[in-house]
């Protein structure tokens, strides 16, 4: 089974093509292959010892560091699935994840500020680990590396089987957790390494969240699967970044358009030697036309590429090769080898070739479904294909173009937050009688969330935020509100009329 496509196959080659070549740096702390796989295993031996099995469910919730990446590692050598929730989540947010897949044993961190669920909110959560400090009812993470009888639990891990589940919004209803396969994200990193030319000699920076899909497979995956260097950022800084590039001689990394520009604003951007920097991925958001071309600039040796991926589809669909030329550049690129793409009309059929539609995916790198959630099953997928809620086209060479969305998504700085989540909460609010949340443009993150609210109670925007801040992720809380007197624009069948609302630039405050 050591030859089956799953993770721990491909990160137990690569460590055994190169134990003492690099494998992590996280701050001070330098690994080799070696030292990694040692971690893992010892850390494996460890969770069998306390009866976690294939199957079970490890949720983490722990920023970028070392301890992500050995436990990613370890669920996968044992079939644990693992569940990475982000630390800017609130309470509620989840405990819902933690309710919904069962998860069995959480590992938290004690100085991410994360929340922390309410013990008897989640009863079959039995095991609470934390890492980097102490934290009462938690048991210190290192403990885990101490179980010298244990045996490591030999249950054989398929292709198939589920290697992460990650929750993510939609239009409707609770969050939901894709399941992403071994095979998927084996078959996403060979993608990877395929398109942007990976090979061991990579040294790839993890700048963006590591619990999300780009994070978890483009980055932390790819490069550990084809023995190249991971080196972790706990939290994006342009400074620190350009710092880091400089001093590891860093070559590639995938992070999102709001990075690039805030690297671009950085005043001493030219003094940095970033001429190791070889492959500059972008995806999660369209990137503007002038930061692409100032980065091209700066960095001539560099290949910008562009990625068009989603949770559902285990990250990317399509990847816009270094070559394509400059009347491509509005273009996410071409649809890569374990993909199928097709362009569909509302009346779900196919459109005619070149015409824009609703992209409709298939293929190993497409999760098969939700966690024990038939109903978003239902809604989302049909014939084997994700509906992704993007709209787009293919044009005669092949290459995609996104043009517009159908979903009601606002993409800040690549997070994405859904409207509905946001104006639910908001519902909730004593003074609130009607909301509807629509994004704004920004010049750096690409758009921003605003509130437009109809009250019959005296209230105010910083009450507003904090009403949320207290439910929600702290990017989904919206940047403004605006007041409106009377009602919200609606058609005569009562819908919002959410394109009104986008192009009410500057409204009137109450
Ligand atoms: P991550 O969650 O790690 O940021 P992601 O953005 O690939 O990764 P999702 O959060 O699931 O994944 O969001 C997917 C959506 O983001 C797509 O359906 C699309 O609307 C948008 N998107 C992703 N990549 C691009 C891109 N290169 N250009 C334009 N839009 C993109």
């Amino acid at each position: 089974s050591d030859r089956l496509p799953t993770i721990d196959a491909t990160f137990r080659a690569a460590a055994a093509a190169g134990p003492a070549a690099p494998a992590v740096i996280d701050g001070t702390s330098r690994l080799s292959y070696g030292e990694l796989d040692q971690r893992v295993e010892a850390l494996a031996r460890g969770l069998t010892a306390r009866g976690l099995r294939k199957g079970h469910r490890l949720a983490t919730l722990i920023g970028n560091r070392l301890a992500f990446v050995e436990l990613s590692l370890a669920c996968a050598r044992l079939g644990i699935i693992h569940v990475p929730l982000n630390t800017r989540q609130r309470r509620p947010e989840i405990e819902y994840a933690l309710n919904q897949c069962g998860a069995a044993a959480i590992v938290h961190e004690a100085a991410s500020g994360a929340e922390l669920p309410d013990p008897g909110a989640v009863p079959d959560l039995r095991l609470r680990y934390v890492v980097g400090g102490s934290f009462a009812g938690s048991e210190p993470y290192e403990r885990l590396f101490e179980s010298p009888a244990a045996d490591v639990s030999r249950a054989g891990v398929d292709e198939e089987d589920p290697f992460a589940i990650l929750y993510t919004s939609g239009t409707t209803g609770r969050p939901k957790g894709a399941v992403l396969s071994n095979l998927g994200a084996v078959h996403s990193c060979l993608n990877y390494h395929h398109a942007m030319g990976l090979g061991p000699a990579d040294r790839m920076i993890l700048a963006v969240p590591a619990a999300h899909v780009t994070g978890l497979i483009a980055i932390v995956h790819a490069i550990l699967s084809v023995g190249g260097c991971l080196i972790i950022m706990s939290q994006f800084k342009a400074r620190a970044f350009l710092e880091l590039v400089e001093r590891e001689r860093a070559t590639a990394t995938l992070i999102v358009p709001a990075m690039y520009n805030l690297c671009l604003l950085d005043p001493e951007f030219d003094r940095f030697d970033l001429s190791s920097w070889k492959v500059g991925a972008f995806g999660g958001a369209p990137m503007p036309e002038a930061t692409a071309r100032r980065m091209r600039e700066k960095c001539p040796l560099m290949a910008l590429f562009n990625v068009y991926g989603s949770t559902e589809t285990t990250s990317p669909v399509t990847v816009l090769p270094r070559d394509a030329g400059p009347d491509r550049l509005d273009s996410v690129g071409v649809v890569l080898p374990t993909v199928d793409v097709r362009v569909m009309g509302d009346d779900g059929r196919e459109v005619p070739a070149g015409e824009p539609g609703e992209l409709w995916i298939a293929g190993s790198t497409v999760v098969p479904g939700y966690w024990q959630n038939a109903e978003a099953d239902e809604t989302a997928f049909a014939g084997g294909y994700w509906k992704s809620g993007d709209i787009g086209s293919i044009d005669a060479e092949g290459f995609v173009r996104i043009v517009d969305r159908k979903k009601d998504m606002i993409n800040r700085a690549g997070y994405k937050i859904y409207s509905a989540e946001v104006e639910d909460v908001l519902t909730y609010h004593p003074s609130v009688t009607e909301v509807a949340v629509v994004g704004y443009p920004d010049p750096v993150l690409g758009e921003r969330v605003q509130a437009f609210v109809v009250v019959h109670r005296e209230t105010n925007e910083g009450e507003l935020q904090r009403f949320c801040a207290e439910r929600l992720s702290d990017y989904k809380v919206p940047d403004r509100f605006i007041f409106v007197d009377g009602a919200l624009p609606r058609n005569p069948n009562g819908k919002l009329l959410k394109n009104a609302l986008r192009r009410w630039n500057e409204p009137t405050p109450a």
